[in-house]
Order: C-alpha cells, then sequence, then structure tokens
C-alpha cells in the first residue's frame, strides 16, 4: 500500500514537472524586432504570429496585428525605438486570430486593410464593439497598391489557399513579400476549409508567389524562407496530391489512405472544431469534384 502511494507521489511529481516544463516552454519570447532588409522589419514573439512593418519617408505600414492587444502595444514600441513616423496602414494577410486579435492594441486613426474576403470574416468573428472599430476600410479583390511617399507596396491576392482571403505583401524594390500563412515550414500546409481554403489552390499561389521578384520570404510561425524553401513546400504538397490521387483511383477509403499516410486523428477538443488534416483535405477536395 505504501509503495503504492510513493509511486503514484513520484507519478505526480513527474507529472507537475513536465507540467511546470511545458508551461515555461510556452512562455511566449518577448517581443522583439529584426531587420529585414532596408527599412523592412519582421516582428517575432509575444502572443501570436510573426508580423512585421515597413518604415516609410512620413508614415509607417504594419504587417498583421498579432492576437492580443498587449502584445500589439509592445510592437508598437519596438516601432517607435526605430522612427517616430505615426502608423497609417495595417495590413492584414487573414483572418486568424493569432494575425488579427491585436487591432485593438493600435491607435485609431489607422487604416486597416485587408482582402474582401477576410474583412467578411472578421466582420463575422468580431462581436466587441471595441473589435469592431477595426474592421477593415480598405478592402480590395484581387491587387491593390500602396504608395508611402515614393515607396510602393503591392498587396496580391492568388485565390483560395490557406483561407479564401489570404494575402501577399510585397516590396518590389527590396525583393521581400510577406506570405502570413501561405507557408510553413517544418509541418505540413495548413488549410482551413471553414474559410474556405483549398490545397490546389494553395499549390496555384506558391507557384504565383514563385513568378514574383521576389527573394525573401516572411512568414506567420517561422524564420524567414528562401526560394527553395517556397519550391520545396510547393513540390511536396503536388506529391501528395497526386499520391492521394491515385489512391483514390485505385479505390482506397479515406480511412485506408490516413492509415498509409500514418494520420492519426486527435477528437476534436470541447467547444472547438475537429481539426481536419492535410490529407482528409485533399481527399475531400477531390472526391467533391466528381
Ligand atoms: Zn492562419
Amino acid at each position: 500500500m505504501k509503495n503504492i502511494l510513493k509511486l503514484s507521489l513520484s507519478t505526480g511529481l513527474i507529472l507537475f514537472l513536465t507540467l511546470s516544463a511545458a508551461s515555461q516552454q510556452s512562455q511566449p519570447a518577448p517581443v522583439k524586432a529584426h531587420q529585414v532588409k532596408g527599412s523592412i522589419y519582421e516582428v517575432k514573439g509575444g502572443s501570436g504570429a510573426n508580423t512585421g512593418f515597413f518604415i516609410g519617408e512620413k508614415e509607417v505600414l504594419v504587417i498583421d496585428a498579432k492576437m492580443s492587444g498587449e502584445t500589439a502595444k509592445q510592437m508598437i514600441e519596438e516601432i517607435k525605438k526605430l522612427t517616430s513616423n505615426p502608423i497609417k496602414y495595417v495590413v492584414i494577410t487573414h483572418s486568424d486570430g493569432d494575425h488579427v486579435n491585436g487591432l485593438v492594441g493600435f491607435p485609431k486613426n489607422i487604416n486597416v486593410v485587408a482582402h474582401q474576403q477576410t474583412r467578411k470574416d472578421m466582420d463575422a468573428a468580431f462581436k466587441d464593439p471595441a473589435q469592431r472599430a477595426y474592421l477593415p476600410d480598405i478592402t480590395f479583390s484581387d491587387k491593390l497598391k500602396l504608395h508611402l511617399g515614393e515607396d510602393v507596396v503591392k498587396l496580391l491576392h492568388f485565390g483560395r489557399a490557406h483561407t479564401s482571403g489570404d494575402v501577399v505583401v510585397l516590396f518590389p524594390k527590396e525583393k521581400v513579400a510577406f506570405l502570413g500563412d501561405l507557408l510553413f515550414l517544418g509541418r505540413d500546409p495548413l488549410v482551413h476549409r471553414h474559410k474556405n481554403g483549398c490545397s490546389f489552390g494553395l499549390v496555384k499561389t506558391l507557384k504565383a508567389i514563385l513568378e514574383l521578384d521576389a527573394e525573401i520570404f516572411v512568414h506567420g510561425h517561422e524564420n524567414i524562407a528562401s526560394r527553395s524553401d517556397v519550391e520545396g513546400v510547393m513540390n511536396a504538397l503536388q506529391e501528395k496530391q497526386n499520391k492521394i490521387k491515385a489512391l483514390i483511383e485505385e479505390g482506397k477509403s479515406l480511412e485506408e489512405i490516413k492509415k498509409i499516410f500514418k494520420v492519426e486523428d486527435r477528437p476534436a477538443q470541447p467547444g472547438r472544431r475537429r481539426r481536419i488534416g492535410l490529407v482528409e483535405t485533399i481527399y475531400l477536395e477531390l472526391t467533391e469534384k466528381k
């Protein structure tokens, strides 16, 4: 009896140590701006995705807003260390909370710029009046040019991909592009079916990105990528699509295909939607078309 108690106590202790180590690991890194090229910076740390900003002659353009007002304010402090120019634009790459929920930390007089579908998604998600004050005031469908003095920033949409309102932010002079979540390194591409994302559209979008005159690719959740990183992600995704297509033609079921790719679905967390993995997404896209 005593031994069992001892055992369960030590198991508890190990569990406690593991949990506290995990919580230490999940402590977000401090918010910090890193120069990408010229006047273009990436902001890492805090809660939410990587963001960025460009210091123009008279104004600042920000890309994405982090996940909380508090982190957004820390990002603004980072900008203030480098320039006294005011923030004029916040361009949103897509509507996911880790990219937009920090908008409430920005001054009221900014212009929020987004794809028209992203505005619709945000309109549905933003319930609080404090949030609704930051719904995008400038929207577009395919492309939009913003001029900051002599500098041009191009916003481009190539169709359904990670969501159905993704925007690539291109700085032509510096050959830098911000991709939001159109690129993930070291994990499967993420396609939000609930936001009308599409894996075949993602391939098309990555192809269009590779046709841009850009060399440096900043994205939402990892270190800066090169052209060959983008190519690698696109090729791997296409290869997976082709393999799944062949398996469907052989008459394999979704369950069998999942097994072949060693996909193990985790049950949905209470109150949240079930995560549909990439293999299932591709399967559904291929079988829906028929
Ligand atoms: Zn996202």
